[in-house]
């Protein structure tokens, strides 16, 4: 495994829920041609196909509606399976890995490099309480995500302060994180993010 992918670059995007991942790894795939997996999408994916696995998560999902720290745990080692067999399938054929969403904790960053490998950046898509509070209402009209109602955001900004905060801090200490400012426009924003992925090439 991390012979296959020793030469693709690893991307954390890291950033609290409507902060704009989602948006800008768009952008990072139609530039550069990266491969983009965010972990809420393989988990609504896999639930949606209605496997066995899919089935359990469905059932951790639901019940941790209202919990989100208590679904984080119970999803944790599925995520990353999920992860790693999405790099496998792309191993050889991909420049690069943009993992949207993950790590929510320093634990999952560890356990991602001990089976998979070191991410060469962070992107921290940064932007205020408040925006994001705003954005994910807006998205929720017509999102059809149960999350994006106002009770449940509360609640996974909260988890994202005391939870991912840290994450960020592990990074800094290694010095590969950058911020961008995703309180601006969003092709602004991208004029960021491109700055920092450029650095890497
Ligand atoms: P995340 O993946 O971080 O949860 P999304 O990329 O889904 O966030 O963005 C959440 C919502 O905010 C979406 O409806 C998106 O269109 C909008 N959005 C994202 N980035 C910006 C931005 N820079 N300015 C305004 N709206 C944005
Ligand atoms: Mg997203």
């Amino acid at each position: 495994m991390a012979d296959k992918i020793k030469d693709a670059k690893i991307i954390f995007v890291v950033g609290g829920p409507g902060s704009g991942k989602g948006t800008q790894c768009e952008k990072i795939v139609a530039k550069y041609g990266y491969t983009h997996l965010s972990s809420g999408d393989l988990l609504r994916a896999e639930v949606s196909s209605g496997s066995e696995r899919g089935k359990t998560l469905q059932a951790i999902m639901q019940k941790g509606r209202a919990r989100p720290a208590e679904r984080l745990a119970a999803c944790r080692d599925t995520v990353l399976d999920m992860i790693k067999d999405a790099m496998i399938a792309k191993a050889g054929v991909s420049k690069g890995f943009l993992i949207d969403g993950y790590p929510r904790e320093v634990k999952q960053g560890e356990e991602f490099e001990k089976k998979i490998g070191k991410p060469c950046l962070l992107l921290y898509v940064d932007a205020k309480g408040e925006t994001m509070v705003k954005r994910l209402m807006k998205r929720g009209e017509t999102s059809g995500r149960a999350d994006d109602n106002e009770e449940t955001i509360k609640k996974r900004l909260d988890l994202y302060y005391k939870a991912t905060e840290p994450v960020i801090a592990f990074y800094e200490g290694r010095g590969i994180v950058r911020k961008v400012d995703s309180e601006l426009p969003v092709d602004d924003v991208f004029a960021q993010v491109a700055k920092a992925i450029d650095a890497l090439h």
